[in-house]
């Protein structure tokens, strides 16, 4: 079923678990997803961002295809289509084309800006039961092409971007998007631990969840992370299994041509993926 993330945040916050973001790219990933989802009983977030809201053909196609697969395939697993990174335009945008969820990252505009523009946006989706992500202090790696260092957010901008009523809150504590570099320092635990003691009960977010060793990940959970953004991890599992693929010339045996075909191994791989992180997140069987 599509909700808000509302809910599901709540309860992983207070279950100390988390919910995996994965974004998707197409209608295999949006049905590896999915199937993956009921298969193991787990609430989970459809991110989608500008960039693949534009090759997908537009925010109305995405919720139409969506909500298909949610009734055909009978997911009974509260699902969310969440628009990641948004501008304030792509928030408005997504709101009217039917997305359950926004991000409006206003992390790039100073402080007083980035407050007036979540609070409007707040304002309009709290109207329609859609949940709301900020963003403060932008989250290293690249984002939309714009290359930036593992930042931390200064608890004191979160705790006012938190007090304005989001639903969950993205905060740089050193994590990147993309692969991380072999000198990554890691987590700052202690930022989080800042964050949360200030942002008392909001469900926080990390982003760039693809190479995060293990129990950093559980140690972030047990700091008040209650979603979890996964991008790169499902594009790389998805072409290297595509390429293994072509490689052992498949695709020139009978009709291994077939997109179907073609297409079967890397849609296989995301699942597998989409499975291994929930297990890790915690959120199998909390549906
Ligand atoms: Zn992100």
């Amino acid at each position: 079923m599509l909700v808000s993330a509302k809910e599901m945040l709540i309860k992983a916050r207070d279950g100390k678990y988390a919910i995996g973001h994965f974004n998707i790219n197409n209608l295999e990933w949006a049905k590896a997803v999915l199937l993956t989802a009921k298969e193991n009983n787990s609430p989970v977030i459809l991110g989608v961002s500008e960039g693949a809201g534009k090759y997908m053909g537009g925010y109305k196609t995405i919720v139409g295809m969506v909500k298909g697969l949610i009734e055909e395939l009978n997911i009974d697993v509260p699902v969310a289509i969440h628009l990641d990174h948004g501008s304030y335009d792509g928030a408005l945008k997504t709101i009217e084309a039917g997305f359950s969820s926004v991000m409006f990252d206003g992390s790039h505009y100073a402080i007083e800006e980035n407050i007036e523009k979540t609070k409007e946006i707040i304002r309009i989706a709290g109207e329609r039961g859609i949940s709301v992500e900020a963003e403060v202090g932008s989250i290293g790696g690249e984002e939309d092409g714009v290359i930036g260092a593992g930042e931390v957010a200064d608890p004191a901008e979160c705790k006012r971007i938190a007090d304005l009523g989001v639903d969950m809150l993205a905060a740089g504590i050193g994590n990147i998007h993309g692969k991380y570099p072999a000198n990554w320092k890691g987590l700052d635990f202690e930022a989080l631990a800042a964050i949360k003691e200030v942002t008392v009960n909001v469900p926080l977010v990390l982003h760039g969840g693809t190479g995060i060793p293990e129990d950093m990940i559980k140690k972030a959970i047990s700091l008040g992370v209650a979603k979890i953004n996964v991008n790169t991890e499902c594009q790389l599992a998805f072409a290297a299994a595509t390429r293994k693929y072509i490689e052992a010339g498949k695709d020139l045996e009978s009709k291994g041509f077939d997109p179907r075909k073609l297409l079967a191994p890397g849609f296989e791989a995301i699942k597998a993926t989409v499975k291994e992180k929930m297990e890790l997140f915690g959120s199998v069987n909390k549906a």
